[in-house]
């Protein structure tokens, strides 16, 4: 731990890659430069909320051994190393621009959005019979703004 993430004081350069003793604190880290990553074996996206899940029971369920470490590179990808850097096997690396990106940083949002909803529907149990657009008779989801079927802003009142 002591050894992580020194700076080279003498070049005044600060450290290349940051080393990690959880796979969730790289994640931590990586997610500061990336919101979508593609998993490097199968190159299936992952969006942070994913990887978070992962990461957590990756960590409860592989202990690293005292040489290894996680590296997070400038872009955000995350990698696991046997001790030496070079030797790093990059687990996760930032998705390139594209659709496919676009829908999983939307799939995320949205997840994310259903959630606190679920969350305020908890809290505040009385009063929350479905409502239905005033326009096309849709069923609303709860707090939204806009109608999801039509499009038309919903009536508040
Ligand atoms: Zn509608």
């Amino acid at each position: 731990m002591e050894n992580n993430n020194q700076t080279d004081n003498k070049s005044g350069r600060g450290p290349i890659f940051n080393h990690y003793r959880s796979l969730t604190e790289a994640l931590a880290m990586a997610m500061t430069k990336c919101i979508v990553w593609r998993e490097t074996e199968k190159g299936t996206p992952v969006s942070a909320k994913q990887l978070f899940d992962f990461c957590q029971k990756y960590d409860a369920e592989h202990p690293l051994r005292e040489e290894e470490f996680y590296m997070v590179s400038r872009e955000g990808a995350i990698g696991i190393s046997p001790g030496l850097e070079w030797l790093t096997r990059w687990m996760f690396i930032p998705m390139e621009p594209c659709k496919e990106r676009d829908f999983a940083f939307r799939k995320m949002q949205e997840d994310i959005r259903e959630e606190l909803q679920e969350e305020q529907k908890t809290e505040a149990a009385p009063d929350l019979a479905p409502k239905f657009c005033t326009h096309c008779g849709a069923k609303l989801a709860l707090n939204s703004r806009f109608c999801t079927s039509c499009g038309k802003p919903i009536d508040t009142k």
